[in-house]
């Protein structure tokens, strides 16, 4: 149900919006001095799904290595995946990339003005286009991100969720409808901030809003039941074993996922559905031509994804000879934990490398490089027995 407004006009929400940024709205964010369309396009792919305090350092990284769309053209998707690592979504990144080598072959390296053609470059939706071309120039288009949803769906109490398609209809209607006639620039960033800064998900300040006086979910004592959540069903769960291959040097194996599907054209480590020692054995000596000593399990860990959690059993092998008839399907290097170069890494990933440094290879070789031997099971003597789901994955 939506409860038409009957004490406010929509002009009286942005004056009170454009009155309030004055005085308290970001004004200093790195991308709001000299908000090239470039620069600002960057900011809001970052934006999307993350915090402007995490997003900060990785945009001044990103714009200092990357300083206009050339640079990023031509640069090469590893470059631009290691700056984005650790930031997630890497869609984003990709697409960013893909956007940037169009816009210098189709629009001589000027993202274009035109908010049709703007949507057809990857990963730009309606709501991103509008926020460059108001940050950017000043030209009056509404915007529709998680923050501005949240407000509209208070101020005017509109019930239920606001990634159903009629729930967004509605809410871009009125986004269109509040637009002011000038000061777009001040109006759109406004809007965000109020979003970002008072509006918030679960603690709205709203003795200091400048809506107040107007809010309908505010009147009606109900600001917590707007906006309605996402129904959602369990997420399910896949389980997964990263095979931490390590040679003699104590180098690590890493292979280029596949452009589709999670983490695409990030690098990872091997990974199989096998769970027991032997069968990874056997896995690493069919699949990846490695003969492998001893596998040691260690504690497992679960990433969340938007619609799945991924359990991640991390192995270690030591890898001590090579079947060369096998061929590995996809790029794949022997990564140098201690001195790593510049690649673009799943977070998990990101976080067992580190791990790994910290322990160096265990000697099961000795000074010849012949195999020494095992304990038990293949465990080597001074590894230590992990397990348990909830502690931290420690080597
Ligand atoms: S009054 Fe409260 S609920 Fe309404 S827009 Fe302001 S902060 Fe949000």
């Amino acid at each position: 149900m939506t409860r038409a407004r009957s004490s406010s006009s929509p002009p009286a929400l942005h004056a009170r919006l454009l009155a309030w940024f004055d005085r308290f709205g970001r004004k200093d964010l790195p991308w709001q001095t000299n908000p090239t369309p470039y620069r600002v396009w960057v900011s809001e792919i970052m934006l999307q799904q993350t915090q402007v305090a995490t997003v900060i350092p990785y945009y001044l990284r990103f714009i200092e290595r990357f300083p206009d769309v050339d640079a990023l053209a031509c640069a090469t998707l590893d470059e631009v995946l290691h700056l984005w690592t650790g930031l997630g979504y890497y869609a984003r990144a990709r697409n960013l990339h893909r956007a940037a080598r169009i816009v210098c072959e189709h629009y001589h390296s000027e993202l274009p003005r035109d908010i049709n053609l703007l949507m057809q470059l990857p990963g730009i939706g309606r709501s991103t286009a509008g926020a460059l071309l108001a940050l950017a120039h000043g030209e009056r288009h509404a915007i529709l991100d998680g923050n501005v949803k949240r407000v509209l769906a208070r101020f005017h109490a509109i019930e239920g969720w606001p990634g159903a398609p009629l729930m967004e209809k509605k809410l871009w209607a009125l986004a269109e409808t509040h637009l002011p006639a000038t000061r777009l620039r001040d109006y759109t960033q406004a809007f965000m901030d109020l979003g970002a800064t008072l509006c918030t998900r679960t603690q709205p300040a709203c003795s200091r809003c400048p809506l107040t006086g107007d809010c309908a979910a505010h009147a009606a004592g109900r600001v917590m039941n707007f906006p309605a959540p996402q129904p959602r069903a369990a997420k399910p769960v896949r389980k997964i074993t990263f095979v931490l291959l390590r040679n003699r040097a104590g180098a690590v194996r890493l292979m280029q996922r596949p452009p589709a599907g999670i983490w695409g054209r990030l690098w990872s480590f091997p990974e199989c559905t096998h769970r027991t020692e032997r069968k990874i054995q056997r896995w690493c000596e069919s699949e990846l031509g490695f003969i492998v000593a001893q596998v040691e399990r260690h504690d497992p860990l679960r990433h969340t994804f938007s619609h799945f959690h991924l359990d991640i059993l991390p192995v270690v092998a030591e890898v001590t000879g090579r079947r060369p008839a096998v061929m590995e399907t996809c790029p794949a290097v022997w990564y140098n934990i201690t001195q790593p170069d510049a690649r673009g890494l799943a977070a998990p990933v990101k976080r067992l490398l580190l791990e790994l440094a910290k322990h160096p290879a265990r000697k099961i070789h000795d000074a010849n490089g012949e195999l020494r031997k095992t304990g038990p099971r293949g465990r080597s003597p001074q590894a230590p027995a992990v397990s348990g789901r909830a502690r931290q994955t420690d080597f």
